[in-house]
């Protein structure tokens, strides 16, 4: 913990912490030092983590990386920081992410971008770290802590454990509490672990999940021993290869790095088979109808009443000039975009037309990934990202689509509610991490580990 403290300090510029709690550090780590002595040494003992500014945490600043939530601290703990702290772990602080999670480059938060760690050989331009959880992913990448609370929505923590060449696992819709984390589309959030190996993947996961009776999507399931299922025994598994991912104009690292993943299966004995999910392309219109059609009405709270930020109000002002004041102020361009989209797409005239089609599209690709697990298939694997990390600032403003593609292999995860991992597997030309995804079966993130295991 103390070591964690000294190199956070060192890694400001990173931008990744954005509250500092040592005295609580170093409090939960003395308990932790006692906890030991006393022969007691639960999963995360003493372990110093980073936590995502998206999880409330008791008497400490919450925000989401929102202007609107300036100075809200919650009374109470969500369950998955009260889990991890139950086991042992010990809060370094919170972690920088985009605001309310909406972004894939860390640049909607209201504290400025995280940065990347990596550099492009022989260049000192800033990379984004990814989004949402982007913080996270920065933290682990760069030692400041030894893993890191993410939060997945449609690729936020897969695709920052991609650009910063670390490990992240979105879990099954259900396997962890999201009692406590701020919400963003309540169908598709859910928690899951950042860390620097599969081996901690597992052992974070398995602190962090649980039935919950506070989150009536919370499963009732036992929660397995993750980390013994790292046997690295994948023989005669099936390992599917949709064709849909093989996208145009893919760069050929990507391309090669897949190959590399699939050679890495064959070695380890798994089968590998060209498999179809045919309403891939469809993926990314439907989430981005979805997503802020939940969104638009969980962020109705944010009124200048309950929480955070209130505008100066001029007189004459009544409540609707209050509410518009406030949070035309409190919320930043994108999440405003976001509720526009939303709230269009669940108007009466249009709700047919897009959020019904939407939903009917999600059972699509929902059906494309249990025909293929019916199929025989054990885990699906694709690229994480299109791409290497990209410069902060390159995506450009005027174009939010081009952002949204960055999310094309991670949604249809989310979507069907499946558990999906990005594991690092090589560096680019210019040096940069790259990732692949693991996709697998409902409630099998033992198995899903396991083979991410095979391809460290
Ligand atoms: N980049 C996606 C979005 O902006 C995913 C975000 C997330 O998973 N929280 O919606």
């Amino acid at each position: 913990t103390m070591s964690c403290l000294t190199a956070i300090d060192a890694g400001d510029g990173l931008n990744a912490f954005v509250h500092k709690t040592p005295e609580l550090a170093l409090e939960q780590a003395r308990a932790a030092d006692l906890r030991l002595k006393a022969g007691d040494a639960p999963a995360m003992c003493g372990i110093p983590l980073g936590i995502k500014d998206l999880f409330c945490t008791k008497g400490v600043p919450s925000q989401a990386a929102s202007n609107i939530l300036k100075g809200f601290k919650p009374e109470y703990e969500s369950t998955v920081t009260a889990k991890l702290f139950d086991a042992g772990a010990v809060m370094l602080g919170k972690l920088n992410m985009d605001e309310f999670a909406m972004g894939s480059s860390n640049e909607t938060s209201c504290y400025g971008n995280a940065v990347n760690p990596w550099q492009r050989k022989g260049s000192n331009v800033q990379l984004t770290p990814g989004g949402s959880s982007g913080g996270s992913a920065a933290a682990v990448a760069a030692d400041l802590c030894l893993g890191a609370t993410g939060t997945d929505t449609g690729g936020s923590i897969r695709q920052p454990a991609a650009f910063t060449g670390i490990v992240g696992i979105k879990p099954t819709y259900g396997r962890v509490s999201r009692w406590g984390i701020v919400a963003f589309a309540s169908s598709l959030d859910q928690a899951g672990p950042m860390t620097k190996s599969v081996r901690d993947a597992a052992i974070m996961l398995g602190a962090m999940c649980g039935h919950d009776p506070k989150d009536s999507t919370s499963a009732d399931l036992a929660v397995p021993d993750f980390e013994a299922a790292l046997t690295g025994d994948v023989r005669g598994k099936v390992i599917g290869i949709p064709r849909e991912y093989r996208m145009d104009g893919m760069p050929a690292e990507i391309e090669a790095l897949w190959q590399t993943g699939i050679e890495m299966m064959r070695d380890a004995g798994a089968v590998v088979r060209d498999i179809s999910l045919p309403h891939t392309k469809y993926a990314l219109p439907a989430y981005y109808v979805i997503a802020p059609a939940e969104a638009s009405s969980n962020l109705a709270r944010y009124d200048g009443v309950r929480y955070g930020h209130r505008a100066k109000l001029t007189a004459g002002d009544g409540i609707t000039e209050m509410y518009e004041k406030t949070r035309a102020e409190g919320f930043g361009p994108e999440v405003q975009r976001r509720i526009m989209v939303g709230t269009y797409v669940l108007s009466a005239g249009f709700y047919d037309a897009y959020y019904n089609r939407a939903r009917k599209v999600r059972a699509l690709i929902k059906r494309d990934f249990e025909a293929v697990f019916a199929d025989g298939v054990d885990a699906i694997l694709t690229p994480a990202t299109p791409s290497a990390a990209f410069g902060l600032g390159e995506m450009s403003d005027a174009d939010p689509i081009q952002m949204y593609l960055n999310d094309v292999f991670t949604v249809t995860v989310n979507l069907a509610g499946l558990p999906g991992i990005a594991v690092p597997v090589g560096l680019d030309q210019q040096g940069l991490p790259l990732g692949l995804q693991l996709i697998g079966r409902p409630w099998d993130e033992a198995g899903l580990l396991n083979h991410a295991h095979v391809l460290e």
